[in-house]
Protein backbone atom coordinates (compact mmCIF):
# COMPACT_ATOMS: atom_id res chain seq x y z
CA UNK A 1 0.00 0.00 0.00
CA UNK A 2 1.14 3.60 -0.67
CA UNK A 3 -0.49 7.14 -0.44
CA UNK A 4 1.93 8.21 -3.23
CA UNK A 5 1.13 7.82 -6.85
CA UNK A 6 2.35 4.36 -7.77
CA UNK A 7 4.84 3.84 -10.90
CA UNK A 8 2.85 2.42 -13.87
CA UNK A 9 4.61 -0.27 -15.30
CA UNK A 10 3.56 -2.22 -18.53
CA UNK A 11 1.28 -5.15 -16.28
CA UNK A 12 -0.33 -2.37 -14.58
CA UNK A 13 -0.82 -0.56 -17.32
CA UNK A 14 -2.44 -3.12 -19.24
CA UNK A 15 -4.60 -4.02 -16.25
CA UNK A 16 -5.83 -0.49 -15.87
CA UNK A 17 -7.03 -0.30 -19.79
CA UNK A 18 -8.07 -3.76 -19.51
CA UNK A 19 -11.11 -2.72 -16.58
CA UNK A 20 -11.88 0.96 -17.44
CA UNK A 21 -11.05 1.67 -21.25
CA UNK A 22 -14.07 2.48 -23.46
CA UNK A 23 -12.71 3.26 -26.31
CA UNK A 24 -14.93 4.67 -29.21
CA UNK A 25 -14.34 2.24 -32.08
CA UNK A 26 -13.28 5.55 -34.39
CA UNK A 27 -11.06 6.95 -32.13
CA UNK A 28 -9.45 2.84 -31.23
CA UNK A 29 -9.35 3.48 -35.47
CA UNK A 30 -7.61 6.48 -35.04
CA UNK A 31 -5.09 5.46 -32.49
CA UNK A 32 -4.08 2.17 -35.32
CA UNK A 33 -4.26 5.02 -38.13
CA UNK A 34 -1.40 7.89 -35.97
CA UNK A 35 0.57 4.44 -34.73
CA UNK A 36 2.52 4.70 -38.36
CA UNK A 37 3.46 8.39 -37.86
CA UNK A 38 7.06 9.35 -37.34
CA UNK A 39 5.41 11.22 -34.60
CA UNK A 40 3.06 9.22 -33.29
CA UNK A 41 4.32 9.94 -29.43
CA UNK A 42 2.61 13.26 -29.46
CA UNK A 43 -1.27 11.59 -29.55
CA UNK A 44 -2.54 11.71 -25.98
CA UNK A 45 -3.27 8.41 -24.17
CA UNK A 46 -6.47 7.12 -24.67
CA UNK A 47 -7.43 6.60 -20.98
CA UNK A 48 -6.27 10.31 -21.14
CA UNK A 49 -9.00 11.25 -23.83
CA UNK A 50 -11.44 9.34 -21.95
CA UNK A 51 -10.88 10.99 -18.58
CA UNK A 52 -10.94 14.54 -20.62
CA UNK A 53 -14.56 13.07 -22.08
CA UNK A 54 -15.76 12.72 -18.34
CA UNK A 55 -14.70 16.23 -16.89
CA UNK A 56 -16.34 17.60 -20.29
CA UNK A 57 -19.35 16.42 -19.15
CA UNK A 58 -19.01 17.05 -15.92
CA UNK A 59 -18.59 20.85 -16.62
CA UNK A 60 -21.17 20.43 -18.64
CA UNK A 61 -18.78 22.15 -21.53
CA UNK A 62 -20.30 23.41 -24.92
CA UNK A 63 -17.75 25.62 -26.17
CA UNK A 64 -14.07 24.31 -25.99
CA UNK A 65 -10.88 25.39 -27.20
CA UNK A 66 -7.89 22.91 -28.25
CA UNK A 67 -4.34 24.12 -28.94
CA UNK A 68 -2.26 21.46 -30.96
CA UNK A 69 -4.74 18.97 -32.95
CA UNK A 70 -2.48 16.27 -34.85
CA UNK A 71 -3.98 13.45 -35.68
CA UNK A 72 -7.52 14.68 -33.59
CA UNK A 73 -7.85 12.25 -31.10
CA UNK A 74 -8.24 14.58 -28.49
CA UNK A 75 -10.64 16.78 -30.61
CA UNK A 76 -12.59 13.59 -31.21
CA UNK A 77 -12.78 12.30 -27.75
CA UNK A 78 -13.74 16.58 -26.88
CA UNK A 79 -16.45 15.96 -29.70
CA UNK A 80 -17.91 12.59 -28.53
CA UNK A 81 -18.56 13.86 -25.70
CA UNK A 82 -19.87 17.29 -25.88
CA UNK A 83 -23.61 17.51 -26.60
CA UNK A 84 -25.00 18.05 -30.08
CA UNK A 85 -24.89 21.80 -29.96
CA UNK A 86 -21.49 22.15 -28.38
CA UNK A 87 -18.06 22.79 -30.63
CA UNK A 88 -14.75 23.00 -30.42
CA UNK A 89 -12.45 25.60 -31.82
CA UNK A 90 -9.12 23.41 -32.82
CA UNK A 91 -5.68 24.80 -33.36
CA UNK A 92 -2.82 24.15 -35.46
CA UNK A 93 -0.91 24.71 -38.32
CA UNK A 94 -0.08 21.20 -40.00
CA UNK A 95 -2.60 20.21 -42.56
CA UNK A 96 -0.96 17.21 -43.08
CA UNK A 97 -1.76 16.24 -39.72
CA UNK A 98 -5.10 17.75 -39.38
CA UNK A 99 -6.19 15.56 -42.66
CA UNK A 100 -5.87 12.22 -40.76
CA UNK A 101 -8.11 13.73 -37.76
CA UNK A 102 -10.74 15.30 -39.91
CA UNK A 103 -11.28 12.21 -41.70
CA UNK A 104 -12.09 10.25 -38.42
CA UNK A 105 -13.82 13.11 -37.22
CA UNK A 106 -16.55 12.68 -40.09
CA UNK A 107 -16.37 8.67 -39.68
CA UNK A 108 -17.74 9.37 -36.13
CA UNK A 109 -20.17 11.81 -37.27
CA UNK A 110 -18.70 14.61 -35.33
CA UNK A 111 -17.16 16.50 -38.00
CA UNK A 112 -19.25 19.61 -37.75
CA UNK A 113 -18.61 20.27 -34.00
CA UNK A 114 -15.02 20.91 -34.57
CA UNK A 115 -14.27 24.21 -36.32
CA UNK A 116 -10.19 23.50 -37.58
CA UNK A 117 -8.31 26.71 -37.82
CA UNK A 118 -5.09 26.57 -39.59
CA UNK A 119 -2.95 28.70 -38.14
CA UNK A 120 -0.23 29.71 -35.02
CA UNK A 121 -2.79 29.47 -32.68
CA UNK A 122 -1.97 32.54 -31.09
CA UNK A 123 -3.66 34.40 -33.79
CA UNK A 124 -6.41 32.26 -33.74
CA UNK A 125 -6.85 33.30 -29.97
CA UNK A 126 -5.96 36.82 -30.48
CA UNK A 127 -8.74 36.90 -33.20
CA UNK A 128 -11.51 35.35 -30.87
CA UNK A 129 -10.65 37.75 -27.86
CA UNK A 130 -10.89 40.75 -30.61
CA UNK A 131 -14.24 39.36 -31.53
CA UNK A 132 -15.22 39.50 -28.21
CA UNK A 133 -15.46 35.92 -26.89
CA UNK A 134 -13.68 36.64 -23.85
CA UNK A 135 -15.22 34.75 -21.02
CA UNK A 136 -17.36 32.51 -23.31
CA UNK A 137 -15.69 28.90 -23.20
CA UNK A 138 -16.16 26.35 -20.97
CA UNK A 139 -12.77 24.53 -21.17
CA UNK A 140 -9.52 24.58 -23.23
CA UNK A 141 -7.04 21.82 -23.83
CA UNK A 142 -3.40 23.36 -24.20
CA UNK A 143 -1.62 20.65 -26.08
CA UNK A 144 0.84 22.18 -28.82
CA UNK A 145 4.67 23.93 -28.79
CA UNK A 146 5.86 24.03 -25.03
CA UNK A 147 7.42 27.41 -25.59
CA UNK A 148 4.21 29.43 -26.18
CA UNK A 149 1.93 27.50 -23.17
CA UNK A 150 2.25 30.28 -21.79
CA UNK A 151 1.04 32.47 -24.30
CA UNK A 152 -1.89 30.02 -24.62
CA UNK A 153 -2.54 29.68 -21.13
CA UNK A 154 -2.89 33.55 -20.54
CA UNK A 155 -5.21 33.48 -23.73
CA UNK A 156 -7.46 30.73 -22.94
CA UNK A 157 -7.64 31.99 -19.25
CA UNK A 158 -8.79 35.26 -20.97
CA UNK A 159 -11.27 33.30 -23.24
CA UNK A 160 -12.55 31.31 -20.34
CA UNK A 161 -15.79 31.46 -18.01
CA UNK A 162 -15.58 31.83 -14.59
CA UNK A 163 -15.69 27.87 -13.66
CA UNK A 164 -14.29 26.80 -17.33
CA UNK A 165 -11.48 24.66 -16.97
CA UNK A 166 -8.07 24.49 -18.56
CA UNK A 167 -6.26 21.06 -18.87
CA UNK A 168 -2.36 21.99 -19.67
CA UNK A 169 -0.62 18.62 -21.60
CA UNK A 170 3.11 17.22 -20.64
CA UNK A 171 3.77 19.24 -17.55
CA UNK A 172 5.79 16.39 -16.18
CA UNK A 173 8.00 16.13 -19.95
CA UNK A 174 8.88 12.57 -18.65
CA UNK A 175 10.46 14.11 -15.39
CA UNK A 176 12.79 16.21 -17.48
CA UNK A 177 10.80 19.60 -15.24
CA UNK A 178 12.41 18.02 -12.28
CA UNK A 179 16.10 18.07 -12.92
CA UNK A 180 18.33 21.35 -14.29
CA UNK A 181 16.74 22.76 -17.38
CA UNK A 182 18.83 21.27 -21.22
CA UNK A 183 16.60 22.86 -23.10
CA UNK A 184 14.07 25.42 -23.64
CA UNK A 185 10.79 23.01 -23.88
CA UNK A 186 11.71 22.02 -20.26
CA UNK A 187 12.30 25.39 -19.16
CA UNK A 188 9.19 27.12 -20.40
CA UNK A 189 7.63 24.21 -18.93
CA UNK A 190 9.34 24.77 -15.38
CA UNK A 191 8.25 28.05 -15.61
CA UNK A 192 4.79 27.81 -16.52
CA UNK A 193 4.28 25.15 -13.62
CA UNK A 194 6.07 27.40 -10.65
CA UNK A 195 3.84 30.27 -12.25
CA UNK A 196 0.63 28.20 -11.83
CA UNK A 197 1.50 27.26 -8.35
CA UNK A 198 1.43 30.77 -7.21
CA UNK A 199 -1.44 32.12 -9.52
CA UNK A 200 -4.00 33.05 -7.79
CA UNK A 201 -6.64 33.70 -10.85
CA UNK A 202 -7.55 29.78 -10.80
CA UNK A 203 -8.22 26.58 -8.50
CA UNK A 204 -4.75 23.97 -9.47
CA UNK A 205 -4.44 20.49 -9.78
CA UNK A 206 -1.56 18.80 -11.48
CA UNK A 207 -2.28 15.03 -12.28
CA UNK A 208 0.13 12.14 -13.15
CA UNK A 209 -1.65 10.63 -15.55
CA UNK A 210 0.55 9.97 -18.65
CA UNK A 211 2.54 12.81 -18.88
CA UNK A 212 1.36 15.31 -16.31
CA UNK A 213 -1.90 17.19 -16.84
CA UNK A 214 -2.44 20.39 -14.88
CA UNK A 215 -6.03 21.12 -14.08
CA UNK A 216 -6.94 25.20 -13.49
CA UNK A 217 -10.22 26.12 -12.73
CA UNK A 218 -10.93 30.07 -13.22
CA UNK A 219 -12.15 31.75 -10.21
CA UNK A 220 -14.64 34.40 -10.16
CA UNK A 221 -13.10 37.75 -9.63
CA UNK A 222 -10.71 37.98 -12.43
CA UNK A 223 -12.65 38.07 -15.44
CA UNK A 224 -11.22 41.64 -17.62
N1 LIG B 1 -3.65 16.79 -28.86
C1 LIG B 1 -3.09 16.00 -29.93
C2 LIG B 1 -3.59 14.56 -29.90
O1 LIG B 1 -4.50 14.25 -29.12
O2 LIG B 1 -3.10 13.73 -30.66
C3 LIG B 1 -1.58 16.06 -29.94
C4 LIG B 1 -1.00 17.43 -30.27
S1 LIG B 1 0.71 17.41 -30.68
C5 LIG B 1 1.47 17.09 -29.15
C6 LIG B 1 1.15 19.11 -30.95
C7 LIG B 1 0.54 19.79 -32.18
O3 LIG B 1 0.77 21.19 -32.05
C8 LIG B 1 1.12 19.37 -33.53
O4 LIG B 1 0.11 18.83 -34.35
C9 LIG B 1 1.68 20.68 -34.12
O5 LIG B 1 1.45 20.82 -35.52
C10 LIG B 1 0.89 21.74 -33.35
N2 LIG B 1 1.55 23.05 -33.26
C11 LIG B 1 2.89 23.30 -33.10
N3 LIG B 1 3.10 24.63 -33.08
C12 LIG B 1 1.88 25.22 -33.21
C13 LIG B 1 1.45 26.57 -33.27
N4 LIG B 1 2.31 27.59 -33.16
N5 LIG B 1 0.12 26.82 -33.41
C14 LIG B 1 -0.76 25.80 -33.51
N6 LIG B 1 -0.41 24.50 -33.46
C15 LIG B 1 0.90 24.22 -33.31
CA1 LIG C 1 0.77 16.04 -25.36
Amino acid sequence: MTNRTLNIDDHLYQYILDVSLREHPVLAELRDATRSQPRAGMQISPEQGQFMAMLIKLIGARQTLEIGVFTGYSALATALALPPDGRIIACDINAEFTDIGRRHWEKAGVADKIDLRLAPAIDTLDKLIDEGRSGSFDFAFIDADKTNYDNYYERCLQLLRVGGLIAIDNVLWDGEVARPAQDADTAALQALNIKLHADERVDLSLLTIADGLTLARKRRGFDS
